[in-house]
């Protein structure tokens, strides 16, 4: 228990985050970050951006290998093919009633305390909407026509396609494919180590993420749209504590104490990069080591997840629409907000889980009901916190799925799940063992002999 003696990876981050946030606050108000000060251009720009952009960039490099090959090692693992299925089958519709719930609890929250109400129309507005891409389309697309052009575009229905297609085809193989799965199983273990390297920095690439994010948020503005901010955190919080924990408790009969506590590192990553894709190694890391999810479930239901799940989101769209309709004076009526709800949830599938997506998806929507896109530019100045916000909502709602399905499916490791201490990383994580340097020089010695 070598552990209990040194800080764990999640207090350090925490204390990123605390950092990061005072950082970067008394920045803001002492207003030392206007354009061209040498606090914008090196501290905040400059040392902070690069150091955040560079952990992002590592997080996101880890996506595709790590994608790949855990979910051809949860195929190959699964035991019985036709489970995969159901886990596919219970997945999607969790995430599409988590959605359809979030955006009907946006709406009704916002309806009710009658937000936008009284909001004077600036000017200057502009937001050029976004088309939605059909559904014939969506669906097309979720076969690779060149796997590493997929690859490259970090494309995750057709990266998830591919794999479980892999994976089906190594058991159809058999016996003789062995030697392969062997070397994907490693491959997978060398990527999950890369994830533990990656995130020993995490804690100082928090504090640097989130330094930048708050020095750059124009407060002015957050006060100017309190009504629409204050009543957007108030319904994420009551989708993240009340809504899903609910479900997950009445799933599952799990501790949710237990779930918030293993998922407050993987909410902390969310929260600071704003993208559920980036955080895909995190989550995954912590649904499988933390919360005893089997492989062969997250493996599929993380990404998944990370690209059709989207619970913070639509309770944007959700309070967004009536705010917008509100201040337009337009009503939208029952049928109005009902094509709302289903637009939202159509438009999560198609769209992967990365920062700002939200807008783009609410633009759809609102073409679709005749709102005015231009509104959108009303909201704009303030939606960088609160895309933080909801990311962190939405890679919740992707692990409480997981739960629920691996419960489900008998792939729950309850032991796992209840202890506090599973999966925790240490600075021992990183430890390369002295024999096991020795051994490797030796191999590589001996291979370069016989050559
Ligand atoms: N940033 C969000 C995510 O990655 C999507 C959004 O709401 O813009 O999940």
């Amino acid at each position: 228990m070598k552990y209990q003696n040194k800080m764990t990876l999640t207090t350090k981050v925490l204390i990123g985050m605390g950092l990061g946030i005072i950082v970067g606050l008394t920045i803001n108000l002492l207003g030392l970050n206007a354009p061209g000060s040498f606090t914008n251009v090196y501290v905040v720009n400059g040392f902070f951006h690069i150091i955040g952009k560079m952990f992002v960039t590592a997080l996101k490099m880890l996506v595709v290998p790590l994608v790949f090959f855990s979910l051809i090692t949860g195929v190959l693992g699964i035991g019985d093919i036709r489970s995969l299925g159901k886990v596919g089958g219970k997945s999607f519709a969790l995430y599409m009633l988590t959605t359809a719930i979030a955006i009907a609890v946006g709406i009704s929250i916002a309806a009710a305390l009658g937000v936008g109400e009284g909001v004077h129309m600036s000017t200057d507005l502009s937001f050029t909407a976004k088309e939605a891409p059909p559904l014939s389309q969506v669906l097309i697309e979720i076969i690779p026509s060149n796997i590493i052009h997929a690859m490259s575009e970090g494309k995750m229905l057709q990266i998830i396609f591919f794999s479980i297609l892999t994976g089906i085809s190594i058991l159809m193989v058999g016996k003789k494919a062995e030697p392969l799965v062997e070397l994907i199983e490693i491959a997978n273990e060398v990527m999950m180590k890369m994830v533990n390297i990656v995130m020993a920095v995490a804690p100082y690439a928090v504090f640097a993420l989130l330094a930048k994010a708050i020095a750059n948020l124009g407060l002015g503005l957050l006060a100017d749209l309190a009504g629409y901010v204050v009543v957007l955190i108030a319904a994420l919080m009551i989708h993240l504590f009340i809504t899903l924990m609910s479900i997950l408790k009445l799933f599952t009969g799990l501790s949710i104490p237990m779930f918030l506590k293993k998922m407050r590192e993987v909410q902390i990553f969310a929260f600071s990069t704003s993208s559920s894709n980036a955080t895909i190694p995190v989550t995954l890391r912590a649904v499988t080591d933390k919360l005893g999810v089997d492989i062969s479930v997250a493996s599929f239901t993380v990404p998944f997840g990370a690209t059709i799940n989207m619970d913070g989101t639509a309770i944007m769209q959700g309070v967004a629409t009536v705010f917008i309709a509100n201040a337009y004076g337009v009503d939208l009526g029952m049928a109005g907000y009902l094509t709302v709800i289903m637009m939202s949830v159509l438009a999560s599938i198609g769209t992967a889980g990365v920062p700002g997506v939200g807008l783009i998806m609410l633009s759809m929507v609102f073409t679709q009901v005749g709102l005015p896109v231009e509104g959108i530019g009303l909201i704009l100045g303030v939606d960088r916190l609160l895309d933080m916000i909801r990311t962190a909502v939405n890679v919740t709602g992707d692990a409480a799925v997981s739960v629920i399905v691996a419960k489900s499916e008998k792939k729950l490791d309850i032991a796992t799940y209840n202890d506090p201490d599973a999966g925790v990383i240490t600075e021992d994580d990183l430890d390369i063992p002295d024999e096991v340097e020795r051994e490797f020089a030796q191999v590589v010695h001996e291979i370069k002999e016989e050559e």
